[in-house]
């Protein structure tokens, strides 16, 4: 049991949450190693969303808002991190969902769904698998033909490099929440919201109420007015 007044019960209470996953086995091994990773990029930042995350959120919502079919994939961490916040915001923008793991097994999926719909998803992919990613070999380019091979935009929160690349590639729009503003995965996705995923996605909810009273055009000007590189170089700059 974690005292509430401890400096840092959150962080502890995050790192619970995870460690309950790893031993009902939504979570795996690698993703606590890379939950490690997150947590030193999100002590650099403060642990709070910055101005730059809230930007890059609010451009995100909209593209995503604007969408024809959108996707949301989801891994271990982010369904033991934020498994009702997801389900929330797949019915808030309209989006399904799909598990899609880097280390899949067929049993972590079925995991991961009994889990999602244990927080009220009723329509989850990822379970039939039918098609591959373009250059991305094995079990790590897997991914379901009605789901995110057919998306025009996805969004990943912790998304590999390699398979963010390889979906843009795919003429996809990508969408990343990942802490680390110089990984692959934020250098590549059209959108990288640098923040935690335990922050990005409720800020996520909240804007969708906000922008789905938007018409379209008013939703596209968020988004060309949106550069990726310039609000990394921002985040990197450390300019709150
Ligand atoms: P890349 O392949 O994109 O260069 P990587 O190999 O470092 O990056 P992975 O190990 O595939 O990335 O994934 C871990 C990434 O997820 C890290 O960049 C880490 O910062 C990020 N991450 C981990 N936990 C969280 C979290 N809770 N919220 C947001 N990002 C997170």
């Amino acid at each position: 049991m974690i005292p509430k007044d401890h400096p840092r019960y959150l962080s502890l209470m995050i790192r619970e949450r995870l460690v309950r996953g790893y031993e009902s086995g939504i979570v795996c091994t690698q993703g606590l190693i890379a939950h490690g990773r997150g947590e030193a990029f999100d002590y650099l930042i403060g642990e709070k969303t910055t101005k730059a995350a809230m930007y890059a959120t609010r451009a995100a919502v909209a593209t995503l808002l604007v969408a024809k079919y959108p996707i949301i994939s989801v891994n271990g961490n982010t369904a033991a991190l934020v498994p009702d916040e997801i389900v929330l915001l797949s019915e808030n923008i309209n989006a399904i969902i799909e598990v899609n793991l880097f280390h899949r097994t067929e049993e972590r999926v079925n995991k991961i769904i009994a889990h999602l719909k244990a927080y009220g998803a009723t329509k989850i992919l990822g379970k039939r698998v039918y098609k591959s990613i373009p250059g991305i070999e094995h079990e790590r380019g897997k991914v379901d033909e009605e789901g995110i091979y057919r998306a025009d935009t996805v969004l990943v929160p912790l998304e590999d490099g390699d398979r963010c690349e390889a979906l843009v590639r795919m003429g996809k729009t990508v969408i990343a929440i990942d802490l680390n503003p110089l990984s692959r995965t934020s250098k590549t996705a059209t959108i990288t919201v640098v923040d935690n995923v335990v922050r990005a996605v409720p800020n996520m909810i909240k804007l969708s109420e906000e922008l789905r009273y938007m018409n379209k055009r008013e939703l596209k000007e968020i988004i060309d007015a949106f550069d990726n590189e310039l609000n990394l170089q921002n985040v990197i700059k450390h300019d709150n």
